[in-house]
C-alpha cells in the first residue's frame, strides 16, 4: 500500500508571521490524519519557526531545493546537512521553475537528489513537459529523458525511497489542470520506466504525485487514477482553507 502525499509548496510566499498564522489554523484541524502524509515546504526564512510549530504533529516539513554538496564555497546555497539539522523530512528537487528560472538541468538535478539522499532527506523530484513539447507529441519522450538522467544512478536502496512529481509544465500555476487521464497515463509510464531502472517491485511502491492546479474541486478525481498517489500543491497550498479541502477531498 503507498501512502498518500499531499505536498504544500509555498514557493516565494509567506513571511514568518504569515507561515505561523497558516500552520496554527493546519495543525488544529489536520493535525492527527493518520492516513495521508501532509508535508509543507516554505521558503526557507520560515523553515525554523515551521519546525517548531510542527514538533508534535503529524504534519511534516520540507524544503523547496538543496545544495548538492554538504558544505563548502557554494554561496546561496543551503546544504541537506543544513535541512535536517532545522527538521526537514522532506525536499523538492528540480521543480519546473528552478529549471526554467535558475538554470537547473537534469545532471544538477541528479547531484542534489543523491545528496539528499545520502543526508536522509526524502526527496520529491519534479519532472513534466513544456506546452510545446506536447503539443509536438513529444511528452512521453521529454519526460522519459527527464526520468532517465534526473533519477540515474541510485542505489537499490535509495531508489526505494524516492518520491516523483508528474508537474506538467502548462498546468502549473496556468488554472488549467492535466485531466485525470492524461496524468493517469503519463504516471504510469513513468512507473514504468522507473520499474525498468530500478525493478518493478520498487517501482510498485513508490509514490508518485501530480501536481498543476490542483484545486479543491478537482483532486478527488485525480486521486481516484490507480497511479496517482497524492498531489504537489502550489497556489492552492496558500490558503489554509482550500489546502484543508485538498486534503480531505482526497
Ligand atoms: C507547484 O508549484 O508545484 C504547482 C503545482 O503549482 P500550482 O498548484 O499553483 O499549479
Amino acid at each position: 500500500m503507498r501512502k498518500p502525499i499531499l505536498a504544500a509548496n509555498w514557493k516565494m510566499y509567506k513571511t514568518i508571521g504569515e507561515a505561523l498564522d497558516f500552520l496554527n489554523r493546519l495543525k488544529n484541524v489536520v493535525g492527527t490524519e493518520e492516513n495521508k502524509e501532509i508535508v509543507v515546504c516554505p521558503p526557507f526564512t520560515a523553515l525554523k519557526i515551521s519546525a517548531e510549530i510542527l514538533k508534535f504533529s503529524r504534519i511534516k516539513l520540507g524544503a523547496q531545493n538543496v545544495g548538492w554538496a554538504k558544505e563548502g564555497a557554494f554561496t546561496g546555497e543551503i546544504s541537506p546537512v543544513m535541512l535536517k539539522d532545522v527538521g526537514c523530512e522532506y525536499v523538492i528537487i528540480g521543480h519546473s521553475e528552478r529549471r526554467q528560472y535558475f538554470g537547473e538541468t537534469d545532471e544538477t538535478v541528479n547531484r542534489r537528489l543523491k545528496t539528499a539522499l545520502a543526508e536522509g532527506l526524502i526527496p520529491i523530484v519534479c519532472v513534466g513537459e513544456k506546452l510545446a513539447e506536447r503539443e509536438a507529441g513529444q511528452e512521453l519522450a521529454v519526460v522519459e529523458n527527464q526520468v532517465k538522467n534526473s533519477l540515474a544512478d541510485l542505489s537499490p536502496e535509495d531508489s526505494a525511497k524516492v518520491v516523483i512529481a508528474y508537474e506538467p509544465v502548462w498546468a502549473i500555476g496556468t488554472g488549467k489542470t492535466a485531466t485525470p487521464q492524461q496524468a493517469q497515463e503519463m504516471q504510469k509510464f513513468i512507473r514504468q520506466i522507473y520499474g525498468r531502472m530500478y525493478g518493478e517491485k520498487v517501482a510498485e511502491n513508490i509514490r508518485i504525485l501530480y501536481g498543476g492546479s490542483i484545486k479543491p474541486e478537482n483532486i478527488s478525481e485525480l486521486r481516484r487514477q490507480p497511479d496517482i498517489d497524492g498531489g504537489l500543491v502550489g497556489g492552492a497550498s496558500l490558503n489554509v482553507d482550500s489546502f484543508v479541502r485538498i486534503i480531505r477531498a482526497s
